[in-house]
């Protein structure tokens, strides 16, 4: 698998080869961009790409050294990633784990070895935002003193938490986020879908393909319609029914993602109410936005979008309010 298998960034995989062609690679890069865009992936490329036995500026992904990278099995080739406290067991938790500084001493004695022969030491540092403030300080020392022959690659979707010092000593790619068609002609070639449902789902994923290919088609192609219609169905005369939808919808495991979806759908409704229908994400749902943009105010769509994003404020830590209560409360207030 070559660099061109990587959808969507070009230009920063260019600037990579480039460092490779002309000999000029830093001893440590910022990759910074949003969450599942392929950052981590463009990293471990170049960690092939520097050590591949078969290439100059690519990687063949077939060599040894390319399939004992793939297999985690290069030693001059690893990533460090949060962890819980040892207490909680010391899983990698990229959510609420921490990067310590017992694990930046780790990096400092394995970059700090000889490495095999001819290799290049490649170390990712996957959601470096997650060191905390003795591990970045610590973690200056490295990038002050780099070892000869290795590469430093912090990967992170929030580069300002990292400490002025430890930015000012990365060379910073920014990795954007993947064009909405290019991402739509990819899922439609590798999933069985239409071209409409294509791009409602590009649209919906934020312009990253791992996001696009996660998404359930499921609840994507079904329960996203089904939804709508009970929800455009509530009606302040039909209590019963806004508390049996209520019930529902508190019990549903994905009710963070429901609910970012109906702020979607009044997004839409918005948008169409004004003319911009180019600007629909339920584009596949068009003729049903369009029925509901009469009688549809700006204001309403305000309202419903702040009630929206106040419920989901609500039942999140640190609040934890009870999940029915607030569903009633939103679908009360929402229902006409
Ligand atoms: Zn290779």
């Amino acid at each position: 698998m070559p660099f061109t298998d990587i959808i969507g960034h070009d230009k920063e995989i260019e600037i990579l080869k480039r460092g490779i062609l002309q000999d000029r690679i830093p001893h440590a890069f910022l990759f910074a961009g949003p969450n599942g865009i392929g950052k981590k992936m463009t990293a471990f490329a170049f960690a092939k790409a520097l050590n591949c036995e078969r290439c100059k500026d690519d990687f063949c992904g077939e060599c040894q050294n390319c399939r004992a990278i793939d297999g985690s099995s290069f030693m001059d080739v690893f990533v460090v990633e949060p962890r819980e406290p040892d207490y909680k067991g010391g899983a990698v938790d990229h959510a609420s784990g921490t990067i310590k500084e017992d694990d930046i001493s780790g990096i400092q004695q394995r970059v700090g070895y000889r490495s095999q022969k001819g290799s290049k030491k490649v170390c990712i540092v996957d959601s470096a935002e997650k060191m905390n403030r003795v591990a970045q300080n610590k973690f200056l020392k490295t990038l002050e003193e780099p070892a000869p022959d290795s590469v430093i690659i912090l990967v992170t979707c929030k580069p300002a938490e990292l400490i002025p010092t430890v930015l000012s000593r990365c060379q910073r790619i920014n990795f954007m986020p993947i064009k909405k068609d290019i991402i739509s002609g990819f899922i439609l070639d590798k999933l069985k879908c239409s071209k409409e449902e294509a791009d409602v789902i590009s649209s919906l994923s934020g312009g990253s393909i791992g996001t696009a290919l996660k998404m359930d088609m499921d609840w994507l192609l079904k329960k996203r319609r089904h939804l709508i219609e009970r929800f455009e169905g509530l009606s302040l005369d039909k209590a019963e029914d806004i508390l049996k939808f209520a019930d529902e919808i508190a019990k549903e495991e994905d009710l963070d993602a429901i609910l970012e979806f109906l702020k979607i759908w009044h997004r839409d409704i918005m948008v169409s109410s004004v003319g911009r229908d180019e600007m629909v994400i339920n584009m596949d749902m068009l003729p049903v936005i369009k029925k509901h943009v009469s009688g549809f105010t700006a204001e309403r769509a305000v309202n419903g979008l702040m009630a929206i994003e106040e419920a989901r404020r609500n039942i999140m830590p640190p609040r934890y309010a009870n999940k029915q209560l607030a569903m009633e409360n939103l679908f009360i207030g929402l229902a006409r």
